[in-house]
């Protein structure tokens, strides 16, 4: 059994899979130096989360009677030398949608045959996933209420009903060397995941998942506030498979409407994983390919500013730094920062969704390029080019108080309720009052929105107009 983004061992396709058709398991897990090397930083939250959601896996697997084989290596070599070392006829694993993926699965299986052996792979991260859910023609939706509806129409009991992992661990074998190895021997140090008191593994994933079941109801009403805590936070568990998409979908089914707005929240999880299989141009182009001839200024200040969140736009800024500083963001500031790099500042979506792809605890190929899409324009059921977020009046719906806002910001910890959103706008007495000097403490706009948002339809209405 080969764990990638499936680190847990309850309800889970592979490993059921592989304990009800063996007589012996092995369980493994590989750093992969193809996929640590392309990190840039050497203190990387995501590898932390990861370690520490492997060791608490390979303890629950020892406990179970079995151990967890953890390796420092290039997957695609590993996974092959190793099966052949302990002499298995197949390997098992989930699918995984990503064009990377993809190609180290078709290499690891090719590999594996010229040894005679075989690569088996199973659904689980998705509920549906590439071509389960179709138009009636018989071709992938590109839109997601439709797709939505048609998900829902399929779904039965058994789709989400749980794999009983438990029952078959009698077929676990403990492994003939299984020391894991520390963080830094593989090459990483610590970061503040301890002290932001991030969840990690399993146990995190359970935690996180009862405490949401309680808030579940109030959902749809709370999201959208970034100061409150609406959301399951679950993003980053969902990414690495620390829980089962089968027990959350089955959570949000069994309750109200609160809990059917958040099913949506993992339909689209589904819809993004469909397109990304679906159309693998997405990765580097726009969903729609005369998209991709958008003028983008890409000013190097803007996007520096737009990166370290000073802005002048207070939201915008808070986001920002909740990012740089935790690797979570908000979804709606998601929307929101994206939205302002690429219509108010100009900027190339793809520069963004990179930045996310570094800080991102949570970064998902699918999800992520999904969301940058939706925000640019670009995408296949994206926000209408002409819709641009007012990022000041976004600030007064979602943020009222500013206790958001002044969360990240300290510097506007005493700016008054009516200027903590537009901050320019108090008066010199104003400022000394509040004790922040705009221009000096915290920066004035770089961009008037009025003119920026005149600029943003211009650069889109060129492309549109070109057609
Ligand atoms: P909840 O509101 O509790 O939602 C539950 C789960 O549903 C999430 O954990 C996630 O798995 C899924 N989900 C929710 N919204 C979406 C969505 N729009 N698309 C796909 N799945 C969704 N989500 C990621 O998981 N990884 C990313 O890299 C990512 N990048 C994004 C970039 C942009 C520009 C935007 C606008 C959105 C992005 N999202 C991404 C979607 C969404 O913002 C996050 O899933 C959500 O904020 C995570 O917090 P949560 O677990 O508390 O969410």
């Amino acid at each position: 059994m080969w764990f990638r983004r499936d680190l847990r061992c309850s309800d889970h396709a592979a490993l059921y899979h592989a304990l009800v058709q063996s007589r012996r398991v092995y369980c493994a897990f590989v750093f992969d130096t193809e996929i640590l090397g392309a990190l840039e930083a050497r203190a990387d939250r995501r590898v932390e989360f990861i370690w520490e959601s492997v060791a608490e896996l390979k303890r629950e697997l020892e406990r179970a009677g079995g151990g967890l084989i953890v390796r420092h290596a290039r997957a695609r070599d590993e996974i092959p030398a190793l099966a052949a070392r302990l002499g298995v006829q197949t390997v098992y694993a989930n699918h995984d949608y990503e064009p990377q993926a993809i190609d180290r699965d078709l290499a690891v299986a090719r590999a594996l045959a010229a040894a005679r052996m075989e690569l088996r792979t199973f659904k689980d991260q998705a509920i549906f996933e590439r071509d389960e859910v179709l138009t009636r023609a018989g071709t992938p939706f590109s839109v997601f209420t439709p797709y939505k509806n048609a998900w829902l129409a399929r779904l039965k009991d058994t789709d989400l009903r749980p794999f009983p992992v438990e029952r078959h661990f009698a077929a676990l074998a403990p492994p003939p060397q299984s020391a894991l190895p520390s963080l830094e021997a593989l090459g990483f140090a610590r970061t503040n995941l301890r002290e932001l008191r991030m969840p990690t593994g399993m146990s995190g994933a359970r935690a996180l998942l009862e405490d949401f079941r309680g808030r579940m109801s109030q959902y749809r009403e709370r999201r959208d506030y970034p100061a409150l805590r609406g959301p399951s936070y679950l993003s980053v568990h969902l990414r690495f498979g620390t829980i089962s998409v089968r027990e959350l979908a089955r959570a949000a089914s069994a309750g109200d409407a609160g809990a059917a707005t958040w099913l949506s929240e993992l339909i689209w999880r589904d819809f993004y994983f469909m397109i990304l299989f679906q159309h693998p141009h997405v990765v580097e182009h726009a969903f729609r390919p005369e998209l991709d001839a958008i003028g983008f200024g890409n000013d190097a200040g803007r996007w520096r500013a737009w990166c370290q969140g000073t802005t002048g736009y207070p939201l915008v800024d808070a986001g920002m730094r909740q990012l740089n500083r935790t690797g979570y963001m908000h979804n709606r500031l998601r929307m929101l920062t994206a939205s302002f790099l690429v219509k108010d500042l100009q900027v190339d979506w793809r520069r963004g969704e990179r930045y996310f792809a570094r800080q991102l605890n949570d970064y998902d190929l699918a999800a992520n390029n999904g969301g940058w899409q939706w925000a640019a324009s670009t995408g296949c059921d994206a926000q209408p080019w002409f819709r641009v977020f007012n990022p000041v009046t976004q600030s007064q719906r979602f943020d009222p108080q500013g206790r958001f806002i002044r969360l990240y910001l300290p510097e506007l910890a005493r700016v008054p309720e009516r200027f903590v959103h537009a901050p320019w706008t108090m008066s010199e007495a104003q400022q000394v009052q509040a004790d922040v000097r705009i221009g000096r403490d915290y920066p004035a706009p770089i961009v008037d929105h009025a003119q920026a948002r005149k600029a943003a339809l211009e650069m889109y209405g060129r492309v549109r107009g070109s057609r």
